[in-house]
């Protein structure tokens, strides 16, 4: 649709859940002009995107940032934490989850991978217990790390991180616990050091709403203790010769300097006290998730995530009735509105499709991606028990956003 000399008019609605739209601020500040990465200048902006990272995680341990996708990241906090031939249990939520294991696997890991039998698994948060009695069972403690999603991208699920946290405490296992937490962060409830949590894996183009092209590990001090002894080899993703030059602000090879700028607005964009920092991130995003499920229940349609507990603030994964192919109905949304969704991934290709709600939102341009839903799915003959658009509107109009705009004259 979109070439170079070609663009339709109007706002193009971009509504995956990743990327998520970049805000305005944050264009603007990636415009700036590229400086010395060397100069005196950088270091002062790399301090202060490493600091407002570490806030962003919630930690006080250190935060690296790679010039990478997520995947790169997810790389990275394997091999500088394990040794060839490790074995890593990591627990099956959706697509996202299997391709960290192919990843491991394919480093030479013995990678584990927990399910739950016919795609159950897909449809729910973590079940912690599971991991605790697998953990149990190795008395060997030949398990070095436990790897998990926080917020499953493929199916609108967002486990409980503290729970699994639990279970390797209660198992008195030393495993390591990893965290993708690449679409969590900055959108659903994220606490690195609170959850006792090893590794933090996290990308740009997320909740933090940036453009793709940085991703993040956030260490603990046993994660760092590993990284001493594990012997995957490394090199562009090891953490000693970025920890050593982060100290002054600096990276061992070039940054993403713009990116960086984008990024520092973005950390005083989320941590901004005035709009509730990062609590007030987290009920901003629970409330368009409770806004765009109140849709999917009028008209019929049936979650992915079938667990009320696990149901994400990030996306929402709507399930196409028997015979409807989503992916038709997501292109005939895309051409009619210009209104990009999520498409299903993996096992659930053609069977669901998703709403992104994460990133810079506000209730007009949910209720405009909600209107553009309601309408293809009419037009690709989708019987539709009634108007999810109404009950969104319902919602937000019942339930105001705690503080949302300053009101003038008061
Ligand atoms: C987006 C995403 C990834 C992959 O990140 P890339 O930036 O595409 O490499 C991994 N895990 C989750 C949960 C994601 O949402």
């Amino acid at each position: 649709m979109l070439t170079l000399d070609f663009h339709p008019s109007g706002r193009h609605f971009l509504q995956i859940p990743g990327p998520s739209p970049v805000p305005d601020r944050i264009l603007r500040a990636i415009s700036l002009p590229t400086i010395d990465h060397r100069g005196p200048e950088f270091g002062a902006l790399g301090k202060r995107v490493l600091a407002g990272m570490q806030q962003v995680f919630q930690t006080e341990h250190p935060v690296v940032i790679y010039p990478a996708s997520g995947t790169g990241a997810w790389e990275a906090a394997l091999v500088n934490t394990l040794s060839r031939g490790d074995r890593v249990l990591m627990y099956e939520t959706g697509h996202f989850a299997s391709l960290w294991h192919k990843l491991a696997t394919r480093l030479g890991l013995e990678a584990e991978l927990l399910a739950l039998p016919g795609g159950e698994g897909w449809r729910k948060g973590v079940q912690a217990t599971l991991i605790e009695e697998r953990l149990k069972a190795d008395t060997g403690h030949a398990i070095k790390a436990v790897c998990v999603v926080h917020n499953e991208t493929s199916t609108g699920a967002t486990s409980d991180i503290e729970a699994v946290r639990r279970a390797l405490d209660a198992a008195r296992h030393p495993a390591l616990l990893l965290v993708d937490t690449i679409s969590g962060l900055a959108a659903a409830d994220y606490r690195h050091d609170a959850w006792g949590v090893d590794v933090s894996i996290s990308g740009s183009q997320k909740g933090l709403m940036l453009p793709p092209g940085i991703s993040f590990n956030a260490l603990s001090p046993r994660a760092l203790q590993a990284s001493r002894v594990a012997q995957l080899p490394r090199s562009f993703w090891a953490w000693d010769e970025m920890l050593e030059l982060n100290a002054s602000g600096y990276f061992p090879y070039t940054p993403t300097t713009n990116l960086l700028y984008g990024l520092a607005e973005a950390c005083d964009m989320l941590l901004d006290r005035r709009t509730g920092g990062l609590e007030g991130v987290f009920a901003r995003h629970r409330r368009w998730a409770e806004g765009v499920r109140a849709a999917v229940e009028a008209w019929g349609l049936e979650l992915q995530c079938t667990e009320a507990a696990s149901q994400s603030p990030v996306l929402t994964g709507v399930v196409t009735p028997p015979g409807v192919d989503a992916d038709q109905v997501r292109h005939l949304i895309h051409q009619r509105f210009d209104l990009s969704l999520g498409t299903g991934l993996g096992r659930l290709k053609g069977r669901m499709f998703r709403i992104g709600h994460l990133g810079d939102c506000n209730d007009l341009t949910l209720m405009a991606a909600l209107c553009g839903c309601e309408m293809g799915l009419k037009l690709a003959g989708v019987r539709l028990a009634g108007s999810g658009v109404i009950a969104a509107m319902a919602h937000f109009a019942a339930h105001p956003q705690p503080g949302a705009l300053p009101c003038s004259g008061t």
